[in-house]
């Protein structure tokens, strides 16, 4: 008996209102050629590894006996599975998400996978990424009739897909990558298959492992250890994976002139333990700190990182410098991305619940701080006041990656561009806004060379404003949302 979807959600997570960048989802997918691989149970775990790309909703799609069953809620996976995995048990072949929405509000009918009956046949599919032209596809679509039961760009590529497929899904799939533009890492499953599908630009990072007889597809690769598969390698842009009972089967769809793989899964959304196109980000964030050593050395007596993406890059500093690592700054572990949000006044009170500035390693001395980025500068003017008030002398802002001066259109959440600190103030203003006695970014070019020997070329839109793909179109329209 098919899975109904649970009782509709009791409230809307509020939104994470944490200073950072967001990505919007991570993708998982296998199939099962062993008897000791449940499928839905290495996706469950797969899943865990990629928690730290949403944690709005979460579900699994089950493939058994030519039959597509399903369970998607809002929440964490450990909230969302609490009931265990039993009834999802026993299949051949499954995929998962985790979602951050950026298109689509966050409610469970957004929630992923999402899963298709149409004539053809059944499908479910699993999506990181942003389409460009959704609403351009959208309106066409609806206009010969179609109808939507979600508001997420995913469920047009679904519809897609299914509408260009008359027998053999790879068409059908190569047909849609013709159509839509944007980024899009997806996972998709038929009764007898999963494919895993990379965006011709590779804006997004989709990778394919192996665990004994059978092949798993994950946003990265930490998902794998988690598992005990083996990292084989990334998909190529543009590449189309067809993996079955017979093994795995590559295609390629359209080729871009130009490669731009999101630079930001190495400042911040990926996991250190995670390699991506050649590139270990652990790796990629400690070179991005000695870099910023080179480029700006500045005199202190310790070097700090704010916890915990910024730690790679203050030890690299403090490698490259000789001034010290210490701690400036303890984390709370329990506080989740989804507490209750203080009032506007009380905003202190947020960071506060998370972080606590580490008197005795900081009193008295001249702190290099370093982060990876600075979106709003909320976040920052209060850590950089926390540590002053520990009794730090100086406190330095080192940023381990250029200021964001615009919005992203490919998938991830930069808050809306008018609150972004880079978008209108330069770097000296934005230093006495948080309050630090110095600041300095990487440029553009030091950032690069963090990930010198990459496979692809990278997208570095919201530093410079030069997109993968023409973006007027959606620049205007936030223009005019934000003058209406
Ligand atoms: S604009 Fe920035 S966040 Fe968006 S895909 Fe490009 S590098 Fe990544």
């Amino acid at each position: 008996m098919p899975l109904r979807i649970t009782k509709p959600a009791p409230y809307h997570r509020i939104k994470p209102d944490d200073d950072c960048m967001h990505e919007e989802c991570g993708v998982f997918g296998i199939v099962s050629n062993d008897e000791s691989i449940d499928p839905a149970e290495a996706t469950y775990y797969g899943l865990f590894a990629l928690q730290h790309r949403g944690q709005e909703s979460a579900g699994i799609a089950v493939s058994s006996n030519n039959k597509i069953d399903y369970h998607k809620d809002m929440g964490l996976i450990s909230e969302v599975f609490k009931g265990g995995l039993d009834n999802l048990a026993g299949a051949t072949s499954a995929i998962g998400h985790v979602r951050y929405s950026t298109t689509g509000d966050s409610h469970l009918a957004n929630a992923q996978p999402l899963v298709i009956q149409s004539r053809k046949g059944s499908l479910a599919l699993v999506h990181n990424g942003n389409l460009i032209n959704a609403k351009e596809i959208r309106d066409d679509l609806e206009s010969q009739g179609a109808i939507f039961q979600t508001t997420i760009d995913t469920e047009i590529i679904a519809s897609l897909i299914a509408k260009n497929t008359n027998g053999d899904i790879i068409s059908g799939i190569k047909k849609t990558m013709e159509i839509v533009k944007g980024s899009y890492a997806l996972v998709i499953m038929t009764p007898d298959k999963i494919i895993g599908v990379r965006d011709p630009k590779g804006i997004r990072p989709i990778a394919l492992g192996k665990i004994d007889n059978s092949y798993v597809l994950a946003s990265e690769s930490c998902a794998f250890d988690t598992i005990g598969a083996e990292f084989m390698r990334d998909l190529r842009p543009g590449e189309i994976i067809e993996i079955d009972k017979n093994g795995l089967k590559s295609h390629q769809g359209p080729r871009a002139d130009e490669t731009a793989l999101c630079i930001f899964e190495y400042v911040y959304f990926a996991r250190p333990d995670s390699d991506i196109d050649g590139i270990c980000v652990h790796r990629a964030r400690e070179m991005a700190g000695a870099q910023l050593a080179i480029s700006n050395p500045i005199e202190a007596d310790i070097v700090a990182g704010v916890p915990d993406s910024a730690r790679p890059a203050a030890m690299g500093y403090a490698e490259q410098s000789g001034i010290p690592y210490k701690k400036a700054l303890a984390k709370n572990r329990y506080v989740g991305r989804t507490f209750i949000q203080p009032a506007q006044g009380k905003r202190a009170v947020g960071v506060s619940l998370k972080l606590n500035a580490l008197k005795r390693n900081v009193r008295g001395n001249r702190v290099i701080l370093v982060d990876d980025s600075i979106v709003r500068g909320t976040t920052s003017k209060r850590i950089v006041e926390m540590i002053k008030l520990a009794g730090a002398k100086e406190v330095h802002m080192q940023i381990s990656s250029p200021p964001i001066k615009h919005p992203c259109y490919f998938g991830i959440d930069t808050a809306s561009h008018d609150q972004l600190i880079g978008e209108k103030n330069s770097v000296e203003e934005i230093r006495k806004l948080i309050g630090a006695d110095s600041l300095n970014y990487l440029s553009i070019e030091d950032l690069l060379k963090t990930v010198e020997g990459a496979a692809c070329n990278f997208c570095v839109g919201c530093f410079n404003g030069e997109y993968p793909d023409n973006v007027d179109h959606l620049i205007k329209c936030r223009t005019k949302n934000v003058l209406d």
